[in-house]
């Protein structure tokens, strides 16, 4: 079983996303856990601040170090270990099915969501974090990088996905997947390609790489070296 724990002002995000469909079968089916914590429990002062204004001026208000430090020590103090912990950041390196394979890995993970204009500088030193990014892009909040992560990663723990769903999908040998169809075999006026209602295995399977090759060269030429 992978363990994904998240530390975030807002933990009702992950209670709705992670109980439905794939993701929610692996939880009820014990492949995965996921539980997020929230950074403000872990706040000393009486009015449960977990933001100030940033030191030299500016635009927002930025994560205090000292809720996000104690609420991760809590938890490694909880499981009894130090345990991996990830900063969803658009400045870490940018996540990818290769980033996936490699946490799939782990026994557990922990997932820093950032807020406003960010955290304290401090905490990631201090929590010695990694840092990914989903992209290159700039979203208000850690929490949709955090489930990114997190549905990715689960459909390689061994158990959640028939182990043929990942082989041959788009990213795996650089290629983006070939087209899919289903029934019916007309849709307005559409066909299913004849070669996959043939049945002719080898046919089929030059078709699927031949498109998939198509597909890589117009839309990710990049993937091909
Ligand atoms: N001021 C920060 C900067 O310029 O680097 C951006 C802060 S962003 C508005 C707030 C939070 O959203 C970040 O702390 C991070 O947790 C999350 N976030 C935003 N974009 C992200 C991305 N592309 N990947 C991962 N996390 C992201």
């Amino acid at each position: 079983m992978m363990k994904f724990y998240i530390l975030t002002l807002f933990p009702e995000i992950f209670d709705y996303m992670t109980k439905q469909s794939i993701i929610g079968r692996a939880q009820t089916g014990g492949y995965i856990s996921v539980e997020a914590l929230n950074i403000r429990d872990y706040t000393k002062d009486k009015h449960r601040h977990v933001d100030d204004y940033p030191y030299g001026g500016g635009a927002g208000m930025v994560m205090q170090a000292e809720p996000i430090c104690e609420a991760y020590d809590a938890l490694c103090e909880r499981v009894g270990k130090r345990l991996r912990l990830i900063y969803m950041s658009p400045q870490g390196k940018v996540f990818n099915q290769k980033t996936a394979k490699e946490l799939a890995l782990s026994e557990e993970i922990v997932l820093l969501c950032g807020h406003y204009e960010g955290i304290d500088e401090r905490a990631i030193e201090i929590t010695q974090a990694e840092s990914i990014s989903v992209g290159d892009y700039v979203l208000t909040g850690g929490e949709l990088p955090a489930l990114t992560v997190i549905d990715c990663v689960s459909r390689m723990v061994p158990g959640v996905l028939s182990s043929s769903s990942t082989d041959f999908e788009t990213f795996e040998k650089d290629l983006l997947e070939y087209p899919q169809y289903t029934r019916p075999e007309v849709y307005r006026g559409l066909h299913v390609p004849e070669v996959l209602l043939s049945g002719h295995h080898k046919n089929i399977s030059e078709w699927r790489t031949r498109e998939s090759i198509k597909r890589t060269l117009k839309y990710r030429p990049d993937l091909l070296k």
